[in-house]
């Protein structure tokens, strides 16, 4: 099958042919229709993650069509369309027992431990568990959002962050998951400020919903987001994964408010020290959150059938797969456009 490879860490992937996935008992073949291009792919390429080995090829949110299934999977058979968290859970140990899906210890990732979706076909494991059908009023490029960052946003605004109507709620960092976090919060009722550094990527969180923008090249980021939330954020959801928003987080709480690290710490920012002595003056609660459980999808669907959530927004253009190569490259620099690139098969 065709496939985005890369066979060093950090050199220019190709597309090639590469042999089929294994398809085992629990799992099932997805022929892939649209993938996102995230800013996870870009860390497996540079050897940010230790389970990625080579040669592979990246890619964890996509929609596509069950095309096999292996002998153990009950609830499909082939012709649905589908999604799955970049998790796949094993949905047996006390962890998934416990409905933690997300943050199972014997989970695999496509794009990451296994090959990935920028593929025509991608192996979702243990299907029973993880595949989630995708309702025909989703198109494809909406869709493969639904599988990382969308998700993964609506769980950390929502069960994780529990924003709540009136609150104020700080984005820092908008790419895709900031862009869904501005666009979960805006939806409970939130006050939302929306940080990054992009001029595009302000206008579109505006346009999102959020009522106040703060351009971070700017300088007194804190000053400003205080002016903004009356003193301090309820709630703060890091969206980028730098050890120094991670800190200014922090900073931009009120008594009692919530941190939500969403961004993964990758490198020389993976250990930040941060100042646990606010944190316990001032009873503030910091929280991980990591992607989200299919089990926890059809209430995030039913909102976004309902018209209540857009997830449609945030789209900012597609590639097909030949150019998936150089849209992964173009993560080294900075955002030129706002919105996340979707490669559609
Ligand atoms: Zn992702
Ligand atoms: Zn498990």
């Amino acid at each position: 099958m065709r496939a985005v490879v890369f066979d060093v860490f950090g050199q220019a992937p190709h597309v090639g042919e590469v042999d089929e996935p294994p398809c085992p008992p629990h799992a099932a073949v997805v022929a892939v229709r649209a993938t996102g291009v995230c800013r996870s792919d870009w860390h497996a390429w540079h050897g940010h993650d230790d389970t990625v080995s080579l040669p592979h090829v990246p890619g964890h949110e996509f929609v596509g069509s069950v095309v096999a299934v292996g002998a153990d999977v009950r609830g499909w058979s082939g012709g649905e369309r589908v999604t799955a968290p970049f998790v796949n859970a094993c949905g047996t140990c006390s962890t998934c027992r416990d409905g933690r899906h997300s943050i199972c210890p014997h989970q695999t990732q496509p794009g990451f431990d296994r090959l990935g979706s920028f593929a025509e076909r991608v192996v979702v494991h243990h299907a029973d568990v993880n595949l989630v059908a995708v309702p025909d009023g989703v198109d494809d490029a909406t869709a493969a959002g639904l599988g990382c960052r969308f998700a993964t946003a609506y769980r950390a605004v929502g069960a994780r962050g529990r924003a709540a109507a009136g609150e104020h709620v700080v984005v820092l960092g908008c790419g895709g998951v900031g862009l869904a976090a501005v666009v979960v919060a805006v939806a409970r009722g939130a006050q939302v400020v929306a940080v990054d550094v992009s001029a595009a990527a302000l206008d579109l969180a505006r346009t999102l919903g959020a009522s106040v923008t703060v351009d971070a090249s700017g300088g007194d980021v804190v000053e400003r987001v205080r002016a903004a939330t009356d003193g301090g954020a309820h709630l703060v959801v890091e969206a980028l994964g730098r050890a120094s928003l991670l800190r200014q987080g922090i900073t931009l709480l009120r008594p009692g408010g919530r941190h939500v690290q969403v961004g993964l710490l990758a490198g020389d920012d993976a250990t930040p020290a941060v100042d646990v002595g606010r944190v316990v003056a001032l009873e503030l609660e910091l929280l991980g959150s990591h992607g989200m459980s299919a089990h926890e999808y059809p209430a995030m669907l039913a909102e976004i059938a309902a018209g209540t959530l857009d997830a449609s927004s945030l789209v900012g253009r597609t590639v097909g797969l030949d150019d998936a190569p150089a849209a992964l490259a173009a993560m080294d620099g900075p955002a030129t456009g706002a919105g996340t690139t979707v490669v559609v098969l």
